[in-house]
């Protein structure tokens, strides 16, 4: 059930096997306070239009800078994903209208990109790695937004996100399935939290991914690509990379050739639809930006930002894994968000067992926070007194069993675990005379099945233990009880 991938990495098509190629390009909005090459700030939800500094807003006169945290981030991308930072890019207008992109160009990276090379490791069902690498990742300034919903009869523009700082992270063609182009983009994604470079939002557009995607004969050239644009969500991606191997086999199986073209994928139908045929870059006129100096890093700037790396998530695993005993899964789910491994981290300080603390965030913790819709910080019981729960677990003072009622008291009255076990006489009662007493009346007042027991009908033994724990409301140590049991026949 690990992750869902299926290992079969072809497709199925009526006249035999096709191989799926897919490649992405995906866009992080990167987080910052200002714009990219303006000082209009960078905030979701604001009113339109309210966030718009006059060369968002393709003013004559007005000329960009260079925003150098937007460069950083970028920069600490490329490092976490073990890329090369290139001491010389440039900036180059990417020449188009669209009625929300008032400059009539974006200015992009084409021929220098700041980051080249790099690579993701994602984890396939059976548990293998494989790597994705990537091609490069380049900066550019968002579009603004057109809204076609308000008004029937009219277009709408808002250019309150024109202007944002993007990443481009470009993928080589290495994924085989629509299962590996979403590990691709959760571990992506995962890694930009990490470190603080993209919020990941996808439902707010903060991350996005177009996908490109071929089919050929397995060992054969790759095939001719089309490519879905702006897929908002990691459900959306699956469905329209289905969609498009499916439409291509169809194409290709019914003799016809794939047409390389961009289209659009409609959540509705779940179908893709041919937007434009592909533009070429020669199309766009792409040449040097002549309002912005060449970038260059220094050695040091990226010694620097390298200094101050947060522990990545793949590090973090093998560290849960190696040194704190967890199993490799445990440390995956904990390890998917920073906040959860953090909490994950803070509850082991109060030296409670690390699996058994593991396992009550996984199922217990995450239940409730899911059915509440709460994120992890937001956690009603704290790191102290989750570990508080589970060292009295580990310590033989409470049954796991009564722990969950415990959990889910605190939970509700925002009480210490000692002070619930306390007022409500919670504690196991682990005394072997008095859990004695109790089976030796037990059997007393079950001689019938105590002899059925002996001749043979050995599945009664369950019936004594289920007795003995009722007896005493569930809070006799489990192990001592069918321990006490076994030696009173
Ligand atoms: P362009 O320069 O025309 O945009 P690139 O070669 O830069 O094309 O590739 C753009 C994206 O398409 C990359 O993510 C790449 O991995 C992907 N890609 C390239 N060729 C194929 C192919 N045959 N099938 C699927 N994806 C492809
Ligand atoms: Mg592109």
């Amino acid at each position: 059930m690990r992750f869902g991938i299926q290992r079969v990495v072809l497709a199925k098509g009526k006249t035999g096997d096709w191989q799926v190629v897919i490649g992405l390009e995906v866009h992080a909005q990167i987080i910052s306070k200002t714009k990219l090459f303006s000082h209009a700030p960078n905030v979701f939800g604001a009113l339109p239009n309210a966030a718009v500094d006059l060369l968002d807003a393709g003013m004559p006169g007005s000329l960009p800078v260079l925003n150098s945290h937007c460069v950083d981030q970028v920069i600490k991308t490329g490092l976490s994903l073990q890329a090369s930072i290139n001491e010389y890019s440039r900036f180059d207008r990417k020449n188009y209208f669209y009625p929300d992109n008032p400059n009539g160009y974006q200015i992009s990276q084409f021929y220098y990109p700041i980051v080249t090379g790099g690579k993701i490791s994602i984890e396939l069902a059976d548990g293998q790695k494989k790597n994705v690498a990537i091609h490069h990742i380049h900066l550019e300034n968002d579009a603004g937004k057109s809204n076609h919903e308000i008004n029937p009869h009219k277009t709408l523009i808002d250019l309150n996100r024109s202007g944002i700082g993007l990443m481009e992270i470009v993928t080589e063609p290495d994924m085989r399935s629509s299962d590996e182009a979403v590990e691709f983009l959760k571990k992506l994604r995962t890694i930009l939290r990490y470190i603080n470079a993209c919020d990941g939002n996808m439902e707010e557009g903060s991350l996005r991914a177009d996908a490109n995607i071929s089919i050929c004969r397995p060992g054969e050239a790759f095939g001719t690509r089309c490519e879905i644009k702006n897929l908002n969500s990691m459900r959306f991606l699956k469905q329209a990379i289905e969609y498009e191997i499916e439409r291509q086999i169809e194409i290709v199986e019914s003799g016809g050739g794939v047409l390389q073209e961009t289209r659009l994928f409609n959540t509705k139908t779940g179908e893709t639809h041919a937007m434009r045929t592909k533009e070429n870059a020669n199309d766009y006129r792409y040449f040097p930006e002549p309002d912005l100096p060449p970038i260059i890093v220094t050695a040091e700037r990226v010694e620097e930002i390298k200094s101050k790396l947060p522990e990545l998530p793949d590090d973090k695993i093998r560290r849960f894994v190696d040194r704190l005993g967890l199993s490799e899964y445990d440390a995956e789910v904990l390890c998917q968000e920073r906040e959860t491994s953090e909490f994950f981290e803070e509850v082991i300080e109060t030296k409670a067992s690390p699996k058994l603390v593991a396992n009550w965030i996984i199922s217990e913790l995450f239940s409730i926070l899911n059915k509440e819709g709460l994120p992890i910080i937001q956690s009603k019981i704290s790191a102290k007194e989750l570990g508080e729960l589970v060292n009295m677990i580990n310590e033989g003072i409470i049954s796991g069993k009564i722990a969950k009622t415990v959990f889910t008291y605190m939970w509700e009255s925002g009480k210490s675990a000692k002070l619930i076990v306390e007022e409500q006489d919670l504690k196991q009662i682990s005394d072997p005379v008095v859990i004695k007493a109790a089976i030796e009346q037990i059997l007393v007042e079950n001689a019938d099945k105590v002899a059925q027991y002996k001749a043979g009908k050995e599945q009664l033994f369950g019936f004594f233990v289920g007795n003995v724990l009722k007896h005493f409301n569930g809070k006799a140590n489990p192990e001592l009880v069918n321990e006490l049991l076994k030696n009173s026949f």
